[in-house]
């Protein structure tokens, strides 16, 4: 089978093109060829956390592989078959477990029996899903499509200290079913956390106190949750809330010289915006759910806003996958379908 050509700096050109290529050609069995890897990011090619997803996904399909090495800008992937099992990757910087999970979790579910998978690395990182976001937001749909996943987080892990450790369980379940979710349905509850670890807990407290305000929450919808100082240092905020239909997990990070008020802002205007807006979906979870609506064959959701993001994807999902995915204007969100492509 010759390899499907990628270019990696197309569209985003970030480490979801080389993500999905790996996952869909882990499932698919097409090899790839992948030039210009990250091409749009400052420190182009693969980083720690990208290596370990294609060393991941390398060890459950038995793939054939080269260029895997830190700085790589080229790489060529050859799968095997799927094998469940029992796997433990440590990515070795803070380099974030939630993209290297989501990388073999789809492919584990065409897996012969039940596996396991234990990532040592960033739990809470910058650009992308914190666990809470693929446990509250993730995993609900992927369950409504008929695949049962299990993330627990064992220890957190911030950038940049890392050491943070995720353990998921997944059970095969053949193909996905397709997902139809246009309306997020009735608003069920609504909650804010503070997840501190060495950090004083005054400082973090203000940004609770910043949110509860904002929203009119108290009492048990302002979370705190305080973990050893030797998680951290880390201090994420995250505001959660829940429709009958999808959950969405919004996520802001204290960072040097960023006040507790400004880290609180952060996480209300990207709530807000999707309060705001009439769609199921938010913007990231609209990137991530449409490899498992592809491989289910078909599917439909309402999404608050079409990103790069879910632009390029769509385009590397069509390399592999015999589907279209189609964005669509509608009445204060936008839609996206996938159908088959013939
Ligand atoms: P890339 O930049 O190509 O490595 O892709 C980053 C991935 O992380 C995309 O799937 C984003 O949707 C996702 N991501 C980034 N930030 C967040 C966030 N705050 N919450 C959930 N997902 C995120």
């Amino acid at each position: 089978m010759s390899a499907i050509e990628i270019d990696g700096s197309q569209g985003e050109g970030g480490g979801q093109v080389l993500r999905t290529s790996l996952t869909l050609s882990m499932i698919s069995g097409q090899p790839f060829r992948m030039a210009n890897i990250r091409a749009r990011r400052a420190k182009p090619g693969l980083m720690r956390q990208h290596l370990v997803a294609v060393q991941a996904a390398a060890r459950v399909s038995d793939a054939a592989v080269t260029g895997a090495e830190v700085g790589s800008q080229a790489l060529t992937f050859v799968p095997g078959p799927i094998k469940s099992g029992d796997y433990e990757f440590a990515i070795g910087t803070a380099g974030s477990c939630t993209l290297v999970l989501q990388t073999i979790l789809p492919a584990l579910l065409h897996g012969d029996a039940a596996s396991t998978v234990r990532i040592t690395g960033g739990t809470h990182n910058p650009m992308a899903p914190p666990v809470q976001f693929l446990q509250r937001a993730y995993c609900p749909l992927m369950r409504a499509m008929g695949a049962e996943i299990d993330i627990d987080m064992l220890r957190a892990g911030f950038y940049p200290a890392g050491g943070g450790v995720v353990r998921a369980t997944v059970k095969p379940c053949g193909k996905l079913r397709p997902l139809e979710l246009i309306s997020r349905g009735k608003y069920v509850s609504g909650y804010a956390e503070r997840i501190v670890a060495g950090v004083s807990p005054s400082v973090a407290r203000r940004e609770l106190e910043c949110i509860g305000a904002a929203m009119r929450w108290d009492g048990p919808q302002l979370r705190e949750c305080v973990l050893p100082a030797e998680q951290g240092p880390g201090n994420a905020v995250l505001i959660t809330l829940e429709y009958e239909h999808a959950t969405e997990v919004v996520v802001a990070f204290s960072e040097k010289k960023v006040g507790a008020e400004d880290v609180a802002k952060a996480a209300l205007r990207e709530a807000r915006r999707y309060v705001a807006s009439n769609a199921a979906v938010g913007e990231h979870l609209a990137d991530q759910i449409m490899l498992p609506l592809a491989l289910a064959g078909a599917g439909r959701y309402s999404v608050a806003k079409v990103s790069q993001h879910a632009r390029t994807n769509a385009d590397i999902i069509a390399r592999f996958l015999p589907v279209r995915i189609s964005f669509e204007d509608g009445d204060n969100c936008a839609m996206c379908s996938v159908a088959p492509s013939t």
